[in-house]
């Protein structure tokens, strides 16, 4: 029987008599086993990161320890790419570009620890402030507790510990089940070879009741960070009352393209935004609302890049769209294809099950009130709807409980701006597809996508406070 892959606690190794068994998506071979947490392990690590922080770490130690992250990410990208691939299902080109940007994540943390400060307070700017020097130090908040997703095992790790060690805040990981592989390696990482002390991150393995609560309802976590559905987030902010919580959760990411639109240009970037990793991206374009007077053209461009698109084994050169990430889930989006086929839409491309894998897709004539409309696919599956009047399109996308990010095609200046000014998300791109993210800009969601920013620069802001200094002559 394979060996148990150990977590770290503090400064140990640990292995349990039970092991969880990581199987591969597209094929069920076993990737690795590695232990079941459980409690106690959680009162382990919350003690070793408090014992940790009771030494802080200079801002120039974090930067230099994010700095050598950057540069160790970077040189074992095709490894850490391959255990994303086998984990995930995630194709191995799309998985090495994950962990390009993971480099990306850590270079962006290093400056924020090079940088990060405080302001000064204009004292005198009220009469009882006469004669008095203010300013604000950023502090770190406290214990941070770190929950992640399984469809970026990599980069959205690195978008919790990157800017916590950049914070000065010690870290305790829960990995999702599915994909624990790359976390952990990351963190043997960080310790091995970029000088991370013993228990500034500890990582837990376990199920989120087992490990994720406890974790979470711990009194000495002062910070939450969680990426994940917005099911399991809420239902944490509500445990967490009095910590600081911050939420990433799902969308159904809209796109409008205008009568002016590059309509051409939209159907190349769909082809690739509505399926990278089997479309288990938070903003896979899921919803296409184009004007009536292109809406063929655009079909008819994006179909054909559809169907070129090669489905297969994960860690084939040649693969675009892999598995999902468990029969359960291929069961649930092909059930809500054939949903929308019966309440009227048309399947312009895939639309069919082999085995493990989902077709990548294309629905015409897709409703509102469509499972594939109103909620989060988390599938190859693009929906297409027509529209005559700008207003309608800009109603159709606000039309969601969701609010992470939204996009529009159009030369038209005022569209542009009455885009940006009425789409009712955390994000709004023009001439550019709502999954385009870059890993030190601002992202995050309203309504039921959360209630933060992630990036480098912001995240550091969630995990310190500011502590207030006056000085009076
Ligand atoms: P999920 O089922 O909500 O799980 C996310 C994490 O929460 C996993 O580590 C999970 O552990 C853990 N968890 C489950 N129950 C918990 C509990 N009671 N207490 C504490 N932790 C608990 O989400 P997922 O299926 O992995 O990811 C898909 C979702 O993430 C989608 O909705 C997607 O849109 C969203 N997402 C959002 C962003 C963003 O930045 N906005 C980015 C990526 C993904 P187990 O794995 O052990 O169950």
């Amino acid at each position: 029987m394979p060996e148990q892959h150990p977590v770290r606690i503090g400064g140990s190794e640990v292995t349990t008599a039970e092991s969880t068994v990581v199987l591969s998506p597209y094929d069920g071979h076993e990737v690795a086993r590695i232990p079941v947490c459980g409690p106690e392990h959680v009162d382990r690590a919350v003690a070793a990161a408090r014992a940790a922080m009771a030494e802080p770490l200079p801002p120039w130690r974090r930067a230099a320890i994010l700095d050598a992250a950057a540069d160790a990410v970077a040189a074992h990208r095709d490894e850490l790419a391959h255990l994303i691939a086998e984990e995930a299902a995630k194709p191995i080109r799309t998985a090495r570009t994950e962990a390009e940007r993971a480099v990306l994540t850590f270079q962006s943390a290093a400056i924020e620890a090079r940088t990060l400060t405080g302001e000064v307070v204009p004292m005198d700017g009220a009469q009882p402030g006469d004669g008095k020097l203010a300013f604000t130090l950023r502090v770190p908040r406290g214990v941070v507790a770190a929950i992640s997703p399984f469809n970026f095992p990599l980069n959205l790790v690195a978008h919790k510990l990157a800017p916590a060690i950049a914070a000065g805040c010690a870290v305790v990981l829960k990995p999702a089940s599915q994909t624990p592989m790359s976390a952990i390696r990351l963190h043997e990482i960080l310790m091995d070879e970029c000088g991370l002390p013993p228990g500034w991150v500890n990582v837990v393995t376990g199920s989120g009741g087992t490990v994720g609560d406890p974790l979470v309802e711990h009194p000495d976590v002062a910070v939450v960070t969680f990426t994940g559905s917005p099911e399991v987030g809420w239902g944490i902010a509500a445990k967490a009352a009095r910590k600081k919580v911050g939420l990433e959760l799902g969308n159904n990411a809209p796109l409008i393209i205008d009568a002016s639109g590059d309509w051409a240009a939209a159907a190349a970037k769909v082809s690739v935004a509505g399926y990278s990793h089997a479309g288990q991206s938070c903003i896979s374009t899921q919803r296409v609302y184009v004007h009536r007077s292109v809406v063929e053209d655009f079909t008819a461009a994006l179909v054909a890049k559809v169907e070129a698109l090669v489905v297969g084994d994960p860690l084939d050169e040649a693969t675009d769209v892999s598995a999902l990430i468990s029969p359960g889930e291929t069961a649930r989006v092909k059930a809500w294809i054939d949903d929308a086929v019966r309440e009227g839409a048309q399947v312009a491309a895939g639309g069919e099950q082999r085995d493990r894998l989902l077709a990548p897709t294309v629905l015409s004539g897709i409703l509102p009130t469509m499972e594939v409309s109103a909620n989060e696919v988390f599938g190859p599956v693009v929906g297409i709807a027509a529209f005559d009047e700008l207003d309608e399109a800009l109603g159709l996308a606000n039309d969601t409980r969701y609010g992470l990010q939204a996009a529009i095609f159009t030369k038209d200046l005022d569209a542009a701006l009455r885009a940006a000014s009425e789409l009712d998300f955390g994000g709004v791109l023009v001439n550019e597809v709502p999954t385009f993210r870059t890993d030190q800009m601002p992202y995050g969601g309203v309504g039921d996508s959360g209630n933060t920013k992630e990036g480098p620069h912001y995240a550091v802001r969630e995990m310190t406070h500011e502590r207030l200094v006056v000085i009076a002559r």
